[in-house]
C-alpha cells in the first residue's frame, strides 16, 4: 500500500515518520522548504508537489492548518486520486468543512474519514495520539490500521464530521476549566492558600480535572506541567483559541448558547493578543493575576 502525507509541519513530520517507522511506504509533500528536508532525512520521499504526490496513492492524509487549507487540497488533489482511495483527515476544521471534504472525496468514489487527534506533538513523537474518528464504518475500518501506526487509541464517534465535533467539545471543556481551576488559585493566594494546599485538597476532592491534575497553571504540586518551565512546550494558547473559536463556529450553526465557551473565546483572544499564541494555554494565569495585581 502507498501512503501520501500532505502538511508535515510540527504534527505531520513526527506522524508520518511514525508510518514510516511501521513498515509503510511514504511519499510527502509541504510548501515549506525546512518541512520537506526533516521528512526527507528520516525516509519520506518528497514529491514535486501534492498533486504528483497523490498519484497512485491508496491512503492520503492530510495535516493541515485550517478548514480553507484542507477544502483547497481536496479540490485540487481528490479529481487527481485513483477511485477507492482512502482521504483522512487529521486536521482540527470546523465541522462544517469536516462534512463538506468528506462529501468532495465522496463524490469522487473515495472512502472519507475525519480523525483529528488530542495529544500535541509529544503525542505525535511518540506514536500516542488519540483520534476522534468521523466517517462510515467501512472507511473507519480502513483507517484503523494507520491510526494505529500514528496513536494509541481511537474512537469512531459517527459519521463524518463526528471526529472534529468530539474535538471541540473536549477542548471547550478544557479550555473553561483551565480558566476556572486558574480563577481558584487566584482567589485561594489573596485569601492566604498556597497553591500546594488547594492542590492537595482540590486534586482529590470535587475540583478534580485534567486542568488541575496534569496541565497544573501553577509551579510546583505537578512537576511536569508547562508552569515549572515558564509556559514553554505544551499546547500553544493560539491553539486553544483556534479550537475556542471552532467551537463558536459550531454552536452558532447548531443554534446552541454555550455562554462559557463564548467568554472563554473572548479570554484567551484577549490574552493570546497581550502575550502572543506561543505559550502553553495554562498561561492564562498570568493574566488573570495581573487584573487584580495578584
Ligand atoms: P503546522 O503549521 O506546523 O503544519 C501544517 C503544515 O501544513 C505546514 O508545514 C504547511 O506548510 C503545510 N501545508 C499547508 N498547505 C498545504 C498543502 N496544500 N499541501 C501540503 N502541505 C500544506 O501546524 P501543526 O501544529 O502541525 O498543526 C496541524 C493541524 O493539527 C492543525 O489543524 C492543528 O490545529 C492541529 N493540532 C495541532 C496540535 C499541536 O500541538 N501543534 C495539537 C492537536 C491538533
Amino acid at each position: 500500500m502507498s501512503v501520501t502525507f500532505l502538511g508535515l509541519g510540527n504534527m505531520g513530520g513526527p506522524m508520518a515518520a511514525n508510518l514510516v517507522k511501521a513498515g509503510e511506504r511514504v511519499i510527502g509533500y509541504d510548501p515549506v522548504t525546512a518541512a520537506r528536508a526533516a521528512a526527507d532525512a528520516v525516509g519520506i520521499t518528497i514529491a514535486g508537489s501534492a498533486v504528483t504526490a497523490v498519484a497512485g496513492a491508496d491512503v492520503v492524509i492530510t495535516m493541515l492548518p485550517s478548514g480553507a487549507h484542507v477544502l483547497d487540497c481536496y479540490r485540487e488533489v481528490v479529481p487527481r486520486a485513483k477511485p477507492g482511495t482512502l482521504f483522512l483527515d487529521c486536521s482540527t476544521i470546523d465541522v462544517a468543512d469536516a462534512r463538506a471534504a468528506a462529501e468532495i472525496a465522496a463524490a469522487a468514489g473515495h472512502l472519507a474519514v475525519d480523525a483529528p487527534v488530542s495529544g500535541g506533538v509529544v503525542g505525535a513523537e511518540a506514536a500516542k495520539l488519540t483520534f476522534m474518528v468521523g466517517g462510515p464504518v467501512e472507511a473507519v475500518a480502513a483507517a484503523e490500521p494507520y491510526l494505529r501506526h500514528m496513536g494509541a487509541r481511537s474512537v469512531h464517534c459517527g459519521d463524518a464530521g463526528a471526529g472534529q465535533a468530539t474535538k471541540i467539545c473536549n477542548n471547550m471543556i478544557l479550555g473553561i476549566s483551565m480558566i476556572a481551576v486558574s480563577e481558584a488559585f487566584a482567589l485561594g493566594a489573596r485569601l492566604g492558600l498556597t497553591d500546594q494546599a488547594l492542590f492537595d485538597v482540590a486534586s482529590t476532592a470535587s475540583g478534580q480535572c485534567w486542568a488541575l491534575t496534569t496541565n497544573c497553571p501553577v509551579p510546583g504540586p505537578v512537576p511536569t506541567s508547562p508552569a515549572n518551565r515558564d509556559y514553554s512546550g505544551g499546547f500553544a494558547s493560539g491553539l486553544m483559541l483556534k479550537d475556542l473559536r471552532l467551537a463558536q463556529a459550531a454552536a452558532r450553526a447548531a443554534g446552541v448558547t454555550t455562554e462559557l465557551g463564548q467568554h472563554a473565546a473572548d479570554l484567551y483572544a484577549r490574552f493570546v493578543d497581550h502575550d502572543g499564541p506561543g505559550r502553553d494555554f495554562s498561561a492564562i494565569i498570568t493574566s488573570i493575576r495581573d487584573q487584580d495585581g495578584t
